[in-house]
Formats: structure tokens, C-alpha cells, sequence
């Protein structure tokens, strides 16, 4: 027997690797599997060139669990070690990997966490475990059985072996705090969370773990859509059906596959917050692919897998890396490409997704040029007239008619009254009700001007006047008829951030209208988005504008002299009808608006009565 001594540099890193990653515990059971995943891999390497003899049915690696004896055995029927290479390759290169490890790992802080720990490797195993025995086997032709343990302390044993076959047994004596993982079940679903789609075969307790073969490997050409289905279900029980997906294959300048979903939106869902599940060849790294893909992209769900993104550093790192960035933006690209592939070829499909796709195509669409460029071609806007259309196409068919205005309306339900009058002068209006919408609208006017947008309620518009019907004729004081009247509305108001104009508006049946200047309400909307506490009603510079044409106005002008009570509340509930048609309508003056109309009511009802 020989023993010998781990180089400690500063302090005997073992129990720093159970303090720093006790939160992380599971993870041991991904290193010790993925080393011996590698070393069935390098055997196999050695046997395709002749220099080793195994078949692949011997390729296997178990798990054991020995209650009584509180241990796990991890056996692979791999490469195996001598003597000199355990010496080299665990009290050397495993060692010094695990300290440079604990060393990086203790300078982070904590909000910048390690998107993984591969690196950790074999040392991983101290976690949980006190002391750690391996029983190995060399291929190489006269090689002997070698055992090696050490306790955690820096002092290790080496000695002749009794593994009798090819292959490695790591044989961890788990420490009394983690006696969870001599539990079946539990190690059982963490197994599988890591190694599921390892190549070679696991067992725990001669049960098999991994029969999926993962499908981001394969060939699209050989899957069908319910091959894709089914890989979904298997990856998000439970859950919704995917909308459709985007097959991810890259070879260079870097390793890609993966399979990205986009799925059906749940309301309010966290854009925030990833599901995609990040691999490193097969093996399980992270529930969170935040950092890998563009942020827009976070919704989608699915798998990527690619053995070029740095694991084993911080994420802070992770964004400025080249590679990393090089894979982003081949993600986006792609999304992209298949967004346009639905819309050119399959545009039912495309349109019935898009209420799901929508927020995704418009939040990339702001947030990356590249990607907007693309999609553009695909971003649509659905119109008052039901019908969809895109920007171009827009100004295209209305420019003259609109003077390079694009006409929008957040409500089309509530707007008919307006949207109609621009119907049936032949004019689009659309409908942008979407919570991005108005930071699309921003930056998309930086991509089309001089066209820009304009909400229906910013101004009143030609289209709305009827010309023939204004009330122009001056009377003995000099005013119009239309002033008069806009003047009896503002006396009726007391209103002093309110204007009031009086105009001869084309549709008979509105009574007014109000409306806000185009850019003030955006500045007032963007405050309130920032600050919702922000005092904006200095902001909110509106002119009310009644029209000369409406019988209910004609009629309160009359009344006044009979009934200045009932008139002053009717000009009020024209006022408050058009702020709540226009959304406008703040919580205070929700409440007067419903008193007023009861007593209205109750008003004409009695008047009703008497008659
Ligand atoms: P890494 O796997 O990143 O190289 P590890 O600390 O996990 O780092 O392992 C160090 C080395 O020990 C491996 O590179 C390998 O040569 C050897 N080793 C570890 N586990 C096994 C195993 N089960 N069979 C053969 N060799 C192994």
C-alpha cells in the first residue's frame, strides 16, 4: 500500500466544497456520471481504433444504493485506471480542478451565481459524502485492480484493488446529513433530471433511467409532429400543446442543437423567467437559459444543448462572451426565419398563433434591430375592419388618404363610432391594444418617417368634418353659432384644463368627442408606466369637442333656459360618455358619472310618469 498527500495550497479544500455548495448538493450525481459517461466514451474511442476489445452491450453504468452500509456506488464498465493514472488524474488534475474551482466559487458573489458546475468534477462527491473509495480496472491488457480512498482529509491510500472486470466503482460512504440520498425515490428523480439523455445506459438498483433518446439529436427530415409533440409533453407535463417550433442545428463556428417551442401564453406570464432547459452533450445543466438566448426569447420553451457555452462561469461573464453571443444571435436569427416560413407559407396557422406569438415578435422586434428587420415582413396589425394588415401595406393603400398618418385606435370595441365615420370614407384604422404596443409605436416611427402614428382622439381629423354643415354665419356680437355653443359648454363645465370647441363633425350621432394632443398623452402615459404614482393631471390638457350636428346637444342648448340643473348634468355625462368611450376615465370621476346617471333617470322616469 502507499499513501500520499493531496497538495493543499491554502487549506484542505474539502470541507469549503461542502460549505459553498451545499445548496447545490445534486449535482455530484451529474459529475460522477459524466465521468463515467466519458470513460465508456473513450473506450469505445479506443475500440472503433482497434486498441481495445469490448462489445457495446457490455456499455452500462449503475447505481447502488446500500442502505445499511450507507453507501452509493457509481460503476461504469469504462476505461478504467492504473495506479499511476488514479495518482495523476484524481490526487493531481481532479484535485487541482476542485480547488481552482472552490477558489473562483468563494470570490463571486452571490447574485452572480455559476450558470453550472461543471469542473467541479470528481471532488463533488465530498458533498455528501465522507469519505471516498474507487475500485478500478484498467483496459490496458496486464493491468491489476487498484483501490484508492481518501477520508477528506489531505492523506489518501492506494492499493491492489478487487475489481475483477474492466471499469470503475466510485463508492461514496455518505455522511449522516445527507442521508437523503440513499433514499430510492429521491435519487431516483434526480438522477433522471440530470441523466436523462445520456448516451449509455443508467441503472439505479437494475432499474433503467434513461430510454429517451433526446430529440434535438436526430434528423428534422426523420421526425414527424407528433414526434415533436410528444418530446414536448415528455418535457413539460401537463402543460398545453405548443403552438409550433423551431428545430436548432449548428455545426459552426459553434456546436448548437436544441428544440425551441413556443408555446400557448398563459396570462400573466413572467417574461422574465426562463423554462428552457440547458444541456451540455446530453447532460442536464440548468432550468435557466437566461443568459445563453436573447431575453425576448425567454417565454419559448424546449431544450438547447451545446458543449461551446462556458459553463463553469459567472453569468456577468457569460454576456460578454463571444461565443455565447454568436449562439444568441443565431437563436433569434433562426425564431425569426421559422416566424416568416409560418407567415409566407402557412398564414391560417400563423394568425391563429398570433395573439400567443405576438408579444414575443414585438418585445424582440424593439429590443433588437437585427430581428425586427427580419420580422417585419411579419409584424401585423389587425384592423377595425377585423382584416390585418402591416405598416408597409398600410401606408401604402392610405397615405394620401391620411397624409402619411397611420390612424390607431386602443379600443375598437368601444370606438365603433369613430372608426366607422373613417370606414366609410375608405380610411384604415388600427387597432393597437396590446400592452407593447405603444413602445412599438415609438420605435417603429423611427423606421418610417416621415409616417407616423396617430391615436383617432389626438385631433379631429378633416375626415370628420362636414364642411357643408359648419355653422359659420356671424352674428350682431361677431360669433359664430358654433362659438356660442362651445362657450354655453365651457360655462356648464368647471373644467379649467378643459377647452371646449363647438364643430360640425360628419357622424350626426356623436355628441363629442375629446381629444389630446398625440405626443402630450404619450409623455403622460410613459410617466404614469414609470412612476404610476406620478401626479399627471397637469398633463392632461384636453379639448372637448361637441358637435354642431347632434340632436342631444341641440337639445340641452334649449333646454338650459327651462332646466339649467338637468342641462348642466347632461353636458357632464356627454363629457364623461366620451372619456369612458376613449378610455380615459379616472376612478373619481367613475363614481360621480354613475350618481349623475341614476339621477338622470330618476329624472325622466318621473318626468315620464307625469306625462
Ligand atoms: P474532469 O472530468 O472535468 O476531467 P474530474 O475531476 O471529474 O474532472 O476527473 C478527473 C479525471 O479523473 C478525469 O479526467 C478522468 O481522467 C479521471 N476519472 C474520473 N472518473 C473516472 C472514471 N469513472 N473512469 C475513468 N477515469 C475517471
Amino acid at each position: 500500500m502507499t499513501t500520499g498527500k493531496l497538495k493543499i495550497h491554502s487549506e484542505n479544500i474539502l470541507p469549503i466544497i461542502k460549505k459553498w455548495l451545499y445548496s447545490d448538493r445534486d449535482i455530484f450525481t451529474r459529475e460522477l456520471i459524466s465521468n463515467a459517461n466519458d470513460a465508456i466514451h473513450k473506450l469505445k474511442i479506443l475500440r472503433d481504433k482497434g486498441q481495445a476489445e469490448a462489445k457495446d452491450e457490455e456499455f452500462r453504468i449503475d447505481i447502488a444504493i446500500d442502505k445499511e452500509g450507507k453507501t452509493l456506488t457509481f460503476s461504469d464498465t469504462g476505461i478504467g485506471m492504473d495506479a499511476e493514472e488514479v495518482e495523476k488524474y484524481i490526487a493531481q488534475i481532479a484535485f487541482s480542478g476542485a480547488e481552482d474551482f472552490v477558489e473562483k466559487y468563494q470570490t463571486q458573489n452571490e447574485q452572480d451565481q455559476f450558470i453550472g458546475h461543471f469542473g467541479l468534477g470528481f471532488y463533488s462527491a465530498y458533498m455528501v459524502a465522507d469519505k471516498v473509495e474507487i475500485q478500478t480496472l484498467s483496459y490496458k491488457p496486464d493491468a491489476k485492480p487498484v483501490h484508492w480512498q481518501c477520508d477528506g482529509s489531505p492523506e489518501y491510500t492506494l492499493e491492489t484493488g478487487t475489481r475483477e472486470k474492466r471499469g470503475t466503482d466510485i463508492i461514496l460512504h455518505i455522511s449522516s446529513d445527507n442521508e437523503d440520498f440513499l433514499d430510492a425515490s429521491h435519487l431516483r428523480q434526480i438522477l433522471k433530471q440530470y441523466c436523462e439523455y445520456l448516451p449509455h445506459p443508467i441503472f439505479l438498483n437494475d432499474e433503467r433511467l434513461n430510454e429517451k433518446e433526446p430529440l434535438w439529436m436526430k434528423s428534422p427530415s426523420e421526425l414527424t409532429d407528433n414526434d415533436y409533440l410528444e418530446f414536448y409533453r415528455h418535457l413539460y407535463p401537463m402543460q398545453e400543446d405548443p403552438l409550433f417550433w423551431v428545430h436548432l442545428n449548428v455545426d459552426y463556428p459553434f456546436h448548437l442543437k436544441g428544440i425551441l417551442y413556443f408555446p400557448k401564453l398563459q396570462k400573466n406570464i413572467d417574461l422574465s423567467k426562463s423554462s428552457i432547459k440547458l444541456f451540455c452533450n446530453r447532460v442536464f445543466v440548468s432550468d435557466n437559459c437566461k443568459d445563453v438566448i436573447p431575453e425576448f426569447l425567454l417565454p419559448l420553451r424546449g431544450a438547447i444543448d451545446s458543449p461551446d457555452i462556458p459553463l463553469n462561469v459567472s453569468r456577468s461573464y457569460l454576456q460578454t462572451d463571444r461565443t455565447v453571443r454568436q449562439l444568441s444571435s443565431h437563436i433569434s436569427k433562426k425564431v425569426a426565419d421559422s416566424l416568416i416560413h409560418l407567415y409566407r407559407n402557412n398564414r391560417d396557422k400563423f394568425l391563429s398563433c398570433w395573439n400567443d406569438l405576438s408579444v414575443v415578435v414585438k418585445i424582440g422586434a424593439v429590443e433588437n434591430e437585427k430581428f425586427y428587420q427580419k420580422v417585419k415582413e411579419c409584424l401585423i396589425w389587425k384592423k377595425a375592419d377585423k382584416e390585418w394588415t402591416t405598416i408597409e401595406d398600410y401606408l401604402e393603400l392610405n397615405k394620401d388618404k391620411t397624409n402619411n398618418k397611420i390612424l390607431y385606435t386602443i379600443d375598437a370595441g368601444q370606438n365603433t363610432h369613430l372608426t366607422d365615420v373613417y370606414k366609410q370614407k375608405g380610411i384604415d384604422v388600427l387597432i393597437a391594444d396590446h400592452p407593447v404596443d405603444p413602445y412599438l409605436i415609438n420605435f417603429l416611427e423611427q423606421h418610417i418617417a416621415p409616417a407616423a402614428f396617430k391615436r383617432l382622439d389626438s385631433e379631429i381629423d378633416e375626415t370628420l368634418i362636414d364642411k357643408e354643415r359648419e355653422k359659420t354665419v356671424l352674428d350682431s356680437d361677431g360669433k359664430t353659432e358654433a362659438a356660442r355653443l362651445a362657450e354655453f359648454i365651457k360655462s356648464q363645465l368647471d373644467e379649467e384644463n378643459i377647452e371646449v370647441q363647438a364643430k360640425s363633425l360628419a357622424a350626426d350621432q356623436i355628441p363629442g368627442i375629446i381629444t389630446m394632443d398625440e405626443n402630450q398623452r404619450r409623455l403622460r402615459d410613459y410617466m404614469r408606466a414609470v412612476d404610476p404614482s406620478h401626479q399627471t393631471h397637469l398633463m392632461d390638457k384636453r379639448t372637448f369637442v361637441v358637435n354642431t350636428n347632434n340632436p342631444l346637444i341641440a337639445s340641452i342648448q334649449k333646454m338650459n333656459g327651462k332646466n339649467p340643473e338637468l342641462a348642466k348634468d347632461l353636458v357632464r355625462q356627454v363629457l364623461d360618455l366620451a372619456l369612458l368611450s376613449q378610455k380615459e376615465m379616472d376612478a373619481d370621476s367613475f363614481s360621480l358619472f354613475i350618481q349623475r346617471s341614476s339621477r338622470i333617470l330618476e329624472k325622466l322616469a318621473g318626468e315620464a310618469v307625469e306625462d
